[in-house]
């Protein structure tokens, strides 16, 4: 039921039950005393770890640093058991902050936000849902996630398919059984280098699909170090993630300030050793300062991968195969794998390359390339997401003047700070397009938003204002600044999908902010110290 006049249902709906969404929602009910309804298409809270149950799904972030940084009890409280933990732990810490804190009670499950409207004549957002909801509310948040909508490419004869198929992104929830299948993975982004080594150990053959060979650097998985989290982290968590929130990818970590070209030889190789014995997502972020903007510098550290990835793997012609050349480390999103390259040399393994063999179509037994056909009882595609806009563009969201989101960002998206879009008041993103988002430890970036959403809020409230808006100069000027920072870096030089490119007629434009979680932050906070320049306050 939809108020009629300009009382709203609820002070704000946040869609989302991940960690955006249940963050928003505790602070907004705790902290500002708001009335909060959360929509979620799943039937639990968790998000990215409720959906992805593929084998091997994990969290490149370390554990200690992959969390809500709002709460020292909780921070003390929980005990993470993996260096970096698995998709059911993750899971397992969403439920218990939704119950510590008591967040389900205001949030609707199994429930997808359809449509979303602003009345300009009750300047309320009206809200439907596929459950039949219809509520308004003054503020509508979204907390969609940036890798929330799986893609699953248009490839012929897929609905003739007669195996099983599936998505990592929307993995069943019950036990899938790969002893004694002929299993494909089409893909070798995150979720497939994760999950490769895992299903190679049990299907009986496994053949990998890869359009991109990539970097990946080891994990280097363990338990959690005990003695590091009680004498380390749980005493010093403040300042741990004070350190990440003002760093360059929100992590607690600090990078090389020398240049790798102003080093010499052997210093390089020193250091490229320690990081890749040290593994993780460290190998990049604390890497020299040059690697993400100097193609000399950048080649030194991919030769160096390159060389590992021979001595890895044993036959000549996969080696061959599995050699990124075609774009600079770090260009695409950073890869950490356990047993990645050495699963090639199992037996029972085999590597295509559809770069040079495309497939042409899936056929009801399985797959046909260019140059062969190739027999399944499973197909897994781990082809990743229509990242940072897909899942806006899913609902019908329509601001002033029935402007369509669709509409408005037809050539790619356009914000303010990621946080709001010029013509849609009222309405906030949380790590929207043109953010740091997912090129950061995602729980900082994520907080980062909620406290400055709700610090706005708290504004407007206090100072009798009805709506906020982003001015389409400052949302302009931002666009151009996101551009302009993205230009000179290595991320320009690859078809990732920073730049929309695995989504067939996406528009292409680099859609996260480069420029640091800590540069970000100084920005935003600026922004607000001098009364939220560049937001209309209505
Ligand atoms: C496999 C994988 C590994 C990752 N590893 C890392 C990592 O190592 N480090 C890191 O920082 N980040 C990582 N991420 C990114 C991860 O998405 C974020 O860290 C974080 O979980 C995002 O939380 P969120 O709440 O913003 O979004 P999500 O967790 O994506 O949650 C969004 C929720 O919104 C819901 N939703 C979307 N549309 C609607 C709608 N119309 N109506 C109702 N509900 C809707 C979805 O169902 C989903 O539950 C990874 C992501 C994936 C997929």
């Amino acid at each position: 039921m939809a108020s009629s006049d300009n009382h709203p249902d609820f002070d704000a709906v946040v869609v989302g039950a991940g960690f955006a969404g249940l963050g928003m929602l505790r602070r907004l009910r705790e902290e500002h005393g708001m009335s909060v309804q959360v929509y979620e298409t799943g039937a639990g809270v968790g998000g990215t770890w409720y959906w992805n149950r593929y084998p091997g799904a994990r969290c490149d972030s370390e554990s200690y640093i992959y969390c809500f940084s709002f709460s020292q009890e909780l921070l003390q409280d929980w005990n993470w058991s993996g260096k970096y933990p698995e998709q059911p732990e993750i899971l397992s810490y969403l439920n218990h902050v939704a119950d510590r804190f008591d967040l389900r009670r205001n949030i609707q499950f199994n429930t997808r936000v359809t449509s979303a409207r602003f009345r300009e004549d009750i300047n309320l957002w009206e809200v439907q849902t596929d459950q039949n909801n219809r509520v308004t509310s003054q503020f509508l948040i979204t907390g969609i996630g940036c890798i929330s909508s799986g893609n699953v490419p248009s490839i012929k004869g897929l609905d003739s398919f007669e195996g099983e198929w599936y998505h990592t992104g929307r993995w069943p929830h019950e036990k899938v059984e790969f002893s004694g299948k002929r299993v494909a993975v089409i893909g070798t982004g995150s979720s497939g280098i994760q999950s490769i080594p895992v299903i190679a150990r049990q299907a009986e053959h496994l053949t990998v699909f890869q359009r991109t060979p990539q970097y990946t650097i080891p994990a280097r998985h363990d338990t959690v170090d005990r003695k590091f989290l009680e004498d380390v982290v749980k005493p010093n968590y403040d300042e741990i993630f004070e350190q990440a929130r003002w760093s360059t990818g929100g992590f607690p970590v600090n990078r090389d300030e020398r240049s790798a070209l102003q080093v010499t030889a052997a210093e390089r190789l020193e250091a490229y050793e320690a990081g890749w014995a040290e593994g993780g997502i460290r190998f990049l972020s604390t890497s020299f300062k040059d690697i993400g903007t100097d193609r000399r510098a950048n080649d030194t550290m991919a030769e160096f991968i390159r060389k590992k990835i021979r001595e890895i793997v044993a036959d000549p012609e996969t080696t061959e195969k599995l050699m990124p050349t075609d774009h600079p480390f770090g260009s695409k999103r950073p890869l950490i794998d356990t047993d990645y390259f050495a699963t090639y040399n199992q037996e029972n393994v085999e590597l295509v390359d559809i770069r040079h063999s495309p497939i042409q179509e899936i056929t009801p037994d399985g797959i046909r390339t260019e140059d062969q056909q190739f027999q399944f009882d499973m197909i897994v595609f781990a082809t990743g997401f229509d990242a940072m806009t897909g899942t806006y563009l899913r609902m019908d969201i329509r601001g002033r003047n029935d402007l369509s989101l669709q509409d408005k960002w037809s050539e790619g998206p356009k914000t303010y700070l990621g946080l709001q879009t010029a013509e849609f008041p009222n309405l906030f993103m949380i790590t929207g397009p043109g953010s740091p988002s997912v090129l950061s430890n995602m729980p900082v970036s994520i907080e980062q938003h909620i406290d400055w959403i709700a610090g706005l809020l708290q504004y407007v409230r206090e100072h009798d204002i009805k709506s906020v808006e982003a001015h389409v100069d400052a949302e302009a000027a931002w666009v151009s600044h996101v551009n302009e920072v993205a230009e000179p870096t290595m991320y320009m030089l690859a078809d990732s999908w920073y730049l929309g490119a695995n989504i067939p007629g996406k528009p292409r434009v680099f859609m996260p902010y480069v420029g640091g979680v800590g540069t970000y932050r100084e920005k935003c906070n600026e922004i607000a110290d001098n009364g939220y320049e560049g937001f209309i306050l209505a």
